[in-house]
């Protein structure tokens, strides 16, 4: 009781959209049972989780943050929540994003912005954006809020999506540590779809050790997600920091990535860790990357094909928003949809039908494809001269809510997705590591990538750095 009290503190940052208290206490006393006669189940029993409110939860209200899902609440649990049930873990909650997770900032919400916990005043109208789009899950995380009872005492692990960025972007905002898996070693089942080629499960905690601790209990084979890898899932085993050398380790620097709007205080952080590494005996050059540069418009196009066909399903028949207006069904469904969307998911649902207009197939959605594969071509690459990527993770530190609503920043928010979008092209791992405080006090992170399936090398580079 006292410790869901906590949680419901945070309400000043508007992290959850909803606190599952009755059915989280439950799991919080059985866990609790099983501490006492010493039959926890794993290293997660009793740890609470987060989960981003795109992600499947039984009987529990899951609403992508839009009027269309409002009231939907699913009748089974999606494979990750499902797995960390299964491993003793208690979930507290249901976490804020962008609406149907469209969006970099936490800002497009039904319930409202979440704001960042860094320089957060409760009293000011303005603050610093939490990122996104899985903002209520890294402030979650970096609240620092803990929940549990007597013997065991936690801060939150959550989970996130990333199809562009979104787990690893309020990861950077928030000054926690973000990983994207390798795209399908983590299940997709109950993960509401948004780009079905890029989408992943995310995982976010304070450290590089809890984040393994989740994808240990996560990933791996099911069978009810047909993009899920078969290969039998190592659990990864770190070792300890001091145990821990990087000599010989090649690490490419990629010079494309010291783009437009890239901040002073980031390149100057990029570049001191880039040295600080190579003194200490890692093999550090700089490496290229040609067709970086067209990631950001080729991702949008792809980006609105796909939701224009996966939003079809929310028709108002099924599930989901059904306006009263029923004179026939092609106006039921519009009226549906024209109410329960927001301006961006219209926009991209209009955009992607037009690039895949009969006419317009071949010069759009094709074309972004062949540019998909030149962009996965230079990751190919560039594995044959460096073993592991390291790039920031944002441009900036997090912006003011009022500077990034602005209409002409909005243009170009897409760019803060610059150097995250590529690894969800290309399908391989990237963690965003914290690396210090700007000089206004906020967190700047950086990103290492590795090729498919490095996590264990990714994540051992990523806890020699936090
Ligand atoms: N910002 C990107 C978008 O709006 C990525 C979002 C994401 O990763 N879910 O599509």
């Amino acid at each position: 009781g006292a410790s869901l009290k906590k949680v419901i503190e945070t309400k000043q940052f508007n992290a959850f959209i909803t606190v599952s208290k009755n059915e989280a206490e439950k799991q919080a006393e059985a866990s609790l049972q099983r501490f006492k006669s010493k039959q926890s189940k794993s290293d997660l029993d009793g740890v609470p989780i987060a989960v981003k409110d795109n992600f499947c939860t039984k009987d529990i209200k899951t609403t992508c943050a839009s009027k269309m899902l409002e009231n939907f609440s699913p009748p089974y649990n999606a494979t990750v929540c499902q797995r960390l049930l299964d491993a003793g873990a208690v979930l507290v909650g249901k976490t804020n994003l962008d609406q149907f997770a469209m969006g970099s900032g936490t800002v497009d919400s039904i319930y409202g912005p979440t704001k960042n916990v860094w320089k957060c005043k409760a009293d000011s109208n303005d603050f610093h954006i939490a990122g996104g789009s899985s903002g209520g899950s890294a402030v979650a995380v970096a609240s620092g809020v803990c929940f549990g009872k007597k013997y065991w005492f936690n801060s939150f692990r959550a989970i996130g999506s990333d199809t562009g960025g979104s787990t690893r972007n309020p990861a950077s905002y928030c000054g926690v540590v973000g990983l994207k898996p390798t795209y399908g070693l983590v299940s997709r089942h109950g993960l509401i779809p948004l780009v079905n080629s890029m989408d992943v499960p995310g995982i976010l905690a304070r450290n590089v050790d809890d984040v393994v601790s989740i994808l240990n209990a996560v990933a791996g084979h099911d069978k009810q997600d047909s993009t899920c890898l078969t290969k039998p899932f190592k659990k990864i085993r770190l070792p300890p920091a001091n145990k821990m050398g990087i000599k010989g380790l090649k690490i490419g620097i990629p010079i494309e990535y010291n783009c437009e709007y890239l901040s002073d205080e980031v390149l100057d952080m990029w570049d001191e860790i880039a040295q600080t590494l190579q003194n200490e005996g890692a093999i550090v050059k700089e490496v290229s990357m040609p067709h970086t540069q067209y990631s950001i418009v080729c991702y949008s196009v792809l980006n609105q094909c796909e939701v224009a066909s996966n939003m079809a399903r929310y028709d108002g028949i099924e599930y989901g928003y059904r306006a009263d207006d029923d004179h026939s069904t092609e106006k039921l469904y519009a009226v549906s949809r024209r109410t329960a969307f927001n301006d961006i998911v219209k926009n991209r649902i209009l955009t992607g039908n037009y690039f895949l207009l009969g006419r317009n197939y071949e010069k759009y959605f094709n074309q972004a494809l062949k540019v998909r594969r030149l962009i996965m071509n230079d990751f190919d690459n560039v594995w044959e001269d460096a073993q592991l990527l390291l790039t920031p993770t944002t441009l900036t530190e997090a912006p003011l809510y009022s500077d990034f609503i602005q209409k002409t920043n909005r243009d170009q928010c897409a760019f803060q997705d610059f150097c995250t979008q590529p690894a969800n092209m290309a399908g391989i791992p990237a963690v965003s590591v914290p690396i210090k405080l700007s000089k206004n006090g906020l967190p700047l992170s950086l990103q290492i990538m590795g090729r498919n399936l490095s996590e264990p090398m990714l994540l051992a580079l990523a806890k020699y750095i936090e």
